[in-house]
């Protein structure tokens, strides 16, 4: 069944968490890894989400992308409230309205770039739009790459057909956890430039984690964690501006916390 296209509703707003907390274990030895979240993310625009190492932003993302189901609150993407979704309808909607982008590349070593950039489509058995495959293959810039295995193929480059691969289905929203994490800040750069264009040319939303204040000062916004909290919401970031508030978060954490 075709999962149903965005609701009008919802226009101007790609991605919604309210009051969404999660919780691993149960009993005194449970980690409260998200506490009560409220945060939309904008169509079309470019967010990242900071914060400390265990802050809890690679939880908040897999919740938000539905690789992972939340204790409470909820999650809408494009309408959808997922948490209605069962784990079949949920696939669904990951395999054809998600594009996922991970620290680890993630692409099939057998494959050539090209067959990895298409096999989002060739799992769900549609056929590449030829015109956007031609625009997405131009945008990462691997035209005369596309016979290439991984193994033949830089890190950068590899990162660049896991962009396109997550391109391809022209998906409601690109979530994307330390993309950049496994780069030299060369190929780093090439990645965030590449992501910032599909934003601003090919018309698409992404949401980044990072703990890099130059990867997020590519973003038109950064949203800051503490212990899974949100606590600074920063627009048209600086890294200078990242910066000072990462230096800071621990107090606002803790002021938060005192509420
Ligand atoms: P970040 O990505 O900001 O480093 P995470 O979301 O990975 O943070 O983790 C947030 C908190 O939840 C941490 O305290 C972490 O130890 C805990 N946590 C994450 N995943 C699990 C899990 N599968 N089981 C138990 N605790 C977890
Ligand atoms: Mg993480």
């Amino acid at each position: 069944m075709p999962v149903a296209p965005p609701a009008p509703a919802a226009a101007g707003v790609a991605v919604t968490a309210r009051n969404l907390t999660k919780r691993y274990g149960t009993g005194p030895a449970a980690v409260v890894a998200l506490d009560g979240v409220d945060v939309e993310f904008g169509a079309g625009r470019f967010t990242a989400i900071m914060g400390s190492s265990g802050s809890g932003k690679s939880t908040l993302l897999h919740c938000l992308a539905g690789l992972d189901r939340p204790t409470g609150g909820a999650v809408r993407i494009g309408g959808t409230d997922i948490g209605g979704l069962d784990d079949r309808r949920l696939t669904l909607l990951r395999r054809d309205r998600i594009g996922f982008v991970f620290q680890k590349f993630n692409l099939l070593p057998a494959l050539s770039a090209e067959e990895n950039i298409l096999l989002p489509l060739a799992i769900a058995g549609r056929r590449p739009a030829t015109e956007w495959l031609r625009q997405v293959v131009a945008a990462v810039g691997l035209a005369d790459r596309l016979r290439h295995r991984p193994s033949e193929l830089s890190g950068g480059q590899q990162q660049r057909v896991a962009v396109a691969r997550a391109l391809i289905t022209k998906p409601w929203v690109i979530f994307a956890d330390e993309p950049t994490g496994n780069l030299d800040s060369r190929s780093s750069a090439e990645v965030l430039r590449l992501l910032r264009e599909a934003v601003d040319t090919l018309d698409q939303t992404v949401i980044m984690v990072t703990h890099d204040p130059v990867a997020a000062a590519y973003a038109d916004r950064a949203v800051f964690l503490a212990d899974g909290r949100l606590v600074r919401d920063l627009v048209g970031p600086s890294p200078e501006q990242v910066l000072d508030v990462l230096g800071h978060l621990d107090d606002a954490g803790a002021s938060v916390g005192q509420r």
